[in-house]
């Protein structure tokens, strides 16, 4: 029998690997010196920890340890990065060039650029499999533009982009490209000198390590990024980003990344497999399914699929013991489809019936089986009591039916 619930949703957050909490628990009590102490050992330790962490996260990505910025998460290095550039290079232009499926850290920074009138962003669209095409950020670019933001890979739909590409173009045309690659990082190959990266996000609590640390790497050379920080204080972090280190957090994701990277190969294609087994485990039993995402340059771990005629909030409540996620998010008082999957041009009700399964390092053969029948179940016995799904099935075209309200 497997253990319930069953974590199935490893793009919002990982758990910890024991390996990762093991490196990082002597920072809390006896070397809890801080990194900024100068003048004594206790300092020193802490400085030397940071270090190694700094060597891991950039031998992870192809990076200098000096190019490594260590923040509180992606949400800070997305705003760090783009604020960051647009308020640098104001003298140069004030263009941004991102696209409609980011995560929020990056539209929300983008568009509190805009309100404050500090911004033009273009948000480009995406084609049915969520991937952004470079011809269309070579047109978008003007001789305003500053700076190019686009993901390495989508949280929602695994959707992975063509960044090499979009590198190639950026420093053809002298434009900084940031890249979060919270998702792509430790998951997929990721190197900033072989896809023209020059400012990259990404957070430890995704790879198996800590919650609330992690990292903007910035191009010191060729060209060398500048960026007017948004915290200002003691000047840690070459003065990108002053606060005192947390230093155990550090070390956790210094460790995590090294360990994701070593064990990148045999873990994606374990997750790969385990992935598509589900696929094909769903497809085979239902019908009416649809897969959200690109069918093959897409995220080892990601499925995420919309179950025809039934709600995906209805779904996530018949299988209480099974940890997914769901396209509409509760963002504000009404129940809002996933803008992510209504940008694949898929219809209101499709997207409201999308989930996502994100598998991870912890997950077994076991558990995707069970999951498999569980969600089998549910669907069936939602659309028994679906009459739309009847009158479908029965051959009425539910686009010709004119609804009446009396
Ligand atoms: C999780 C995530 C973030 C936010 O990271 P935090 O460290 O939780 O702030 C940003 N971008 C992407 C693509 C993510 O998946």
């Amino acid at each position: 029998m497997v253990k319930l619930p069953i974590y199935m949703d490893n793009h919002a957050t990982t758990p910890m690997d024991k390996r990762v909490l093991d490196a990082m628990l002597p920072y809390f009590m006896e070397k809890f010196g801080n990194a900024a102490s100068r003048n004594h050992s206790f300092g020193w330790a802490a400085e030397e920890a940071v270090d190694k962490a700094r060597t891991q996260i950039a031998a992870a990505i192809n990076a200098k340890p000096k190019e490594i910025i260590f923040t509180s998460g992606a949400t800070e290095s997305d705003n760090l990065a783009i604020k960051g550039v647009v308020e640098f290079y104001k003298d140069k232009g004030n263009h941004v060039i991102t696209c409609v499926t980011e995560h929020k850290a990056v539209l929300d920074s983008c568009k509190a650029l805009e309100r404050a009138g500090k911004a033009t962003v273009t948000y480009l669209p995406v084609d049915k499999y969520g991937m952004v095409d470079p011809d269309d950020v070579r047109r978008a670019i003007t001789d305003k533009t500053v700076l190019i933001t686009i993901m390495a890979a989508n949280n929602e739909i695994g959707t992975i982009h063509p960044i090499a590409e979009i590198g190639r173009i950026a420093k053809e045309k002298g434009v900084l490209f940031h890249c979060d690659a919270t998702q792509g990082v430790g998951k997929i190959a990721l190197d900033v000198e072989a896809a023209g990266i020059d400012l990259l996000s990404a957070s430890a609590h995704k790879i198996y390590g800590p919650k609330g640390v992690g990292i903007l790497y910035v191009r010191a050379k060729g060209p060398r990024v500048r960026l007017t920080p948004i915290i200002d204080g003691g000047g840690h972090e070459r003065g990108l980003r002053s606060g005192t280190l947390n230093v155990a957090g550090i070390v956790g994701f210094g460790a995590a990344a090294e360990i994701a990277v070593r064990e990148m190969g045999q873990e994606a294609a374990r997750l790969r497999n385990l992935r598509d087994k589900l696929q094909a485990e769903l497809f085979e039993r239902l019908d009416e399914i649809y897969l959200n995402g690109h069918p093959t340059q897409r995220l080892p771990g990601n499925l995420n699929v919309s179950f025809a005629y039934v709600e995906g909030e209805s779904l996530l409540m018949g299988i209480k013991d099974v940890a997914v996620s769901s396209g509409s998010a509760c963002t504000s008082a009404t129940l809002e489809p996933s803008y992510v999957i209504r940008a694949l041009g898929t219809d209101e009700e499709l997207a409201h019936s999308s989930i996502r399964f994100g598998l991870g390092r912890f997950n077994t053969e076991e558990e995707v089986e069970y999951v498999a029948q569980r969600v089998t179940q549910e669907v069936r016995r939602l659309r028994d009591m679906s009459p739309l799904y009847e009158m479908a099935k029965e051959g009425i075209d539910l686009k010709s039916v004119e609804w009446k309200r009396d």
